[in-house]
């Protein structure tokens, strides 16, 4: 019998140990260990790597993963109420498991994993969010993280993916795409959850690139990009007039025409006026 065949299923786990789900945690559980067992898959080969898990709740995604054959999973859960449920996992699979209760916003887990790093997470959308943020604009680069498998409310997840000219397309996208690959792999509806969310999700599987994909200086990017589509209904040459003196001529420098619209232009050429924007 294997380790996951030992464990009692979710809804007895969540009846023996009183997880009521709690809105302010964003607690959306998933209870069906088939489903959480292929989002376990999307995240990679597991063999011999650290898995961080975020949110972990009752454990659905941790059992998948443990299963899929990670060597060890580091899981940071901010509700108490979750832990012996999790250490029950901890004992079937002899260890493999350790949990760190509190807020992931706040710890480093850094310390307690060993390379190759893969993350996945069923996180409460806002705190996905802000930790996608942060893992793709480390200090240095390649990351810590080899893959990021991240559940999303569907319109974020598409938020990350979305192609210039899109609505959908924005800082998330060149945030992600400028250092990653990053592609939709699942979409769950709200009846997937207990209890069911009002929006629809997504999986979005990021691999980390070992370069970004074009030159650039993060910080005049960043700068760029966000004054770009802070006004994104102006045209270039008067949205990004603060950034630089001759801006006019440093868009036509970059092949951009500064009667362009920021959800017009690529990561390249983005890229390519943040270095425009560099020289002196
Ligand atoms: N991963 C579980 C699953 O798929 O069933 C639970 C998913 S539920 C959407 C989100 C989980 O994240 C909850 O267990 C919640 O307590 C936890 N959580 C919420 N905010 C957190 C934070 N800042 N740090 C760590 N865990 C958090």
């Amino acid at each position: 019998m294997s380790a996951i065949d030992t464990l009692p299923p979710l809804r007895e786990v969540i009846a023996t140990h009183g997880l009521s789900a709690r809105k302010s945690l964003g607690q959306n559980f998933l209870l069906d260990l088939n489903l959480t067992a292929k989002i376990a898959r999307q995240a990679g080969n597991l063999t011999g790597c650290d898995v961080l898990e975020i949110g972990p709740g009752p454990g659905g995604l941790t059992r998948g993963l443990l299963a899929e054959g990670a060597r060890h999973v580091l899981a940071i859960e901010k509700d108490p109420r979750c832990l012996p449920a999790l250490a029950e996992i901890s004992s079937a699979y002899d260890g493999k498991l350790t949990v760190m209760e509190g807020d992931a916003l706040e710890i480093n887990p850094l310390e307690h994993l060993t390379p190759p790093i893969r993350v996945a997470a069923n996180l409460p959308y806002n705190v996905g969010t802000e930790l996608l943020v942060r893992w793709l604009t480390p200090a240095e680069w390649p990351p810590f993280w080899q893959s990021l498998t991240l559940m999303f409310q569907r319109e974020v997840a598409e938020r990350i993916v979305a192609v210039p000219g899109s609505k959908a397309y924005g800082r998330l996208a060149l945030l992600a795409q400028w250092r990653a690959d990053a592609r939709i792999v699942l979409h769950l509806p709200p009846e997937a959850f207990t209890p069911p969310p009002k929006v629809s999700s997504a999986v979005v599987h990021l691999t980390a690139l070992p370069e970004p994909r074009f030159p650039a200086d993060p910080a005049i990017l960043n700068r760029v990009v966000a004054a770009g589509f802070n006004q994104r209904r102006k045209m270039l040459r008067a949205s990004l007039k603060g950034v630089a003196p001759d801006m006019e001529d440093r868009l036509r420098a970059a092949g951009i025409k500064p009667t362009e619209r920021a959800e017009q232009v690529s990561l390249e050429a983005f890229c390519a006026l943040a270095r425009e924007v560099a020289k002196k």
